[in-house]
C-alpha cells in the first residue's frame, strides 16, 4: 500500500467559517477535493445550502451548519454538531468577516466600530478556541486566521476593518506559541484584492480599478481557487512544522 502524500487529506475534518461564499468557499473547495470531509458555517441557510451542494460533488461528507460567529452560544453549538456529525476537527478556517461601511474615521461611530470587531476578531476568538479544545483532545490540528493585507498596511476609512485584522494576526501568534505543545499549529493568510461578493462593486468602480490593478504583477484580481491552495497546504501534513507565520497571497501587490 502506498504511504499518503503530503497534501492528502483523506480522513480529515476542516471547518470553514464563511465558507458559503468567496474566499471560504473557493477554500473549503479546494479542501474536499483534496479529500477532506468539510463543515462550512454560516448565518444564511440558503447560501449554505447551496455551498453544500457544490462541494457534495467532491465526493466527501459535507456539513452546514447555520452560525453567527460573533454569537458565544451559537458557536458552541456550531462546534458540537460538528464534532457530532464529523468525529472531529483537524482544520479551523476562521474565514467569517464583514467589511467596514467606509465612513472616514473622524465620523466613525463607536457602534460600528464594534460591530466589525465582534465579527472579524471576537468571531475569530470564540471559533479558535472552541476549535483548540478539541484539537488538544485529539493531540493536534491546524488554526487558520483570514486576515487581510489591511493588518499591515494604512487602510483609510477602515481603522477598525484593520485593527480587528491585525488584532486576528497577533492572536494568530499568541495560539502558535501557547498551542505548540498540543501539536496545534497557527497560521494567518493575509490575501490581497480578491473578487468577491464582499468587494465586488467596490472593484468595479473606475477609480479603484485605475489605481490597483495596474499595481497587481499579474494584473488581474485574485479570485477565490486562489487561496486553495494555501488552504490544502495549511490543512495538511505538508506544513507539520510551519507555524506563527503570515502567508500573503495577493498576486504580488505588496512587493510592486
Ligand atoms: P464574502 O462576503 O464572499 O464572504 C464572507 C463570508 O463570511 C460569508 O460566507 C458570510 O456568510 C460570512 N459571515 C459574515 N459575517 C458572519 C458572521 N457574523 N457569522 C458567520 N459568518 C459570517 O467575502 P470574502 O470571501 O471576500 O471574505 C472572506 C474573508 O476574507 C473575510 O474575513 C474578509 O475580511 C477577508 N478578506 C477578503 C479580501 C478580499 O479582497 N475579498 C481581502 C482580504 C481579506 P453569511 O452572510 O451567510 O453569514
Amino acid at each position: 500500500m502506498s504511504e499518503a502524500g503530503p497534501f492528502d487529506l483523506a480522513g480529515h475534518v476542516a471547518v470553514v467559517t464563511g465558507g458559503n461564499s468567496g474566499i471560504g468557499l473557493g477554500m473549503a473547495d479546494a479542501l474536499a477535493r483534496a479529500g477532506a470531509d468539510v463543515a462550512i458555517w454560516g448565518r444564511n441557510v440558503e447560501r449554505n445550502e447551496e455551498a453544500c451542494e457544490q462541494l457534495a460533488r467532491h465526493g466527501r461528507r459535507v456539513l452546514a451548519v447555520a452560525c453567527d460567529v460573533s454569537d458565544e452560544r451559537e458557536v458552541d453549538e456550531a462546534m458540537e454538531r460538528t464534532v457530532s456529525a464529523l468525529g472531529r476537527v483537524d482544520s479551523c478556517f476562521a474565514n467569517a468577516g464583514t467589511a467596514p461601511d467606509g465612513k472616514p474615521f473622524l465620523e466613525l461611530p463607536l457602534a460600528e466600530f464594534q460591530r466589525v470587531m465582534r465579527v472579524n476578531l471576537e468571531g475569530a476568538f470564540l471559533t479558535f478556541q472552541r476549535a483548540a479544545r478539541q484539537m488538544v483532545k485529539q493531540g493536534g490540528g491546524s488554526l487558520v486566521g483570514i486576515a487581510s493585507l489591511a493588518a499591515v498596511e494604512g487602510q483609510a476609512r477602515g481603522q477598525h476593518y484593520a485593527a480587528s485584522k491585525a488584532g486576528m494576526v497577533a492572536m494568530v501568534r499568541a495560539c502558535a506559541v501557547e498551542l505548540a505543545r498540543y501539536g496545534i499549529r497557527a497560521n494567518a493568510v493575509l490575501p490581497g484584492w480578491i473578487d468577491t461578493p464582499m468587494t465586488r462593486d467596490f472593484y468595479r468602480e473606475g477609480a479603484v480599478a485605475e489605481r490597483v490593478l495596474p499595481r497587481v504583477p499579474f494584473r488581474r484580481w485574485g479570485v477565490p481557487a486562489d487561496l486553495g491552495g494555501i488552504a490544502v497546504y495549511l490543512a495538511s501534513p505538508a506544513s507539520s512544522y510551519h507555524t506563527g507565520d503570515t502567508l500573503i497571497i495577493d498576486g504580488g501587490y505588496r512587493i510592486y
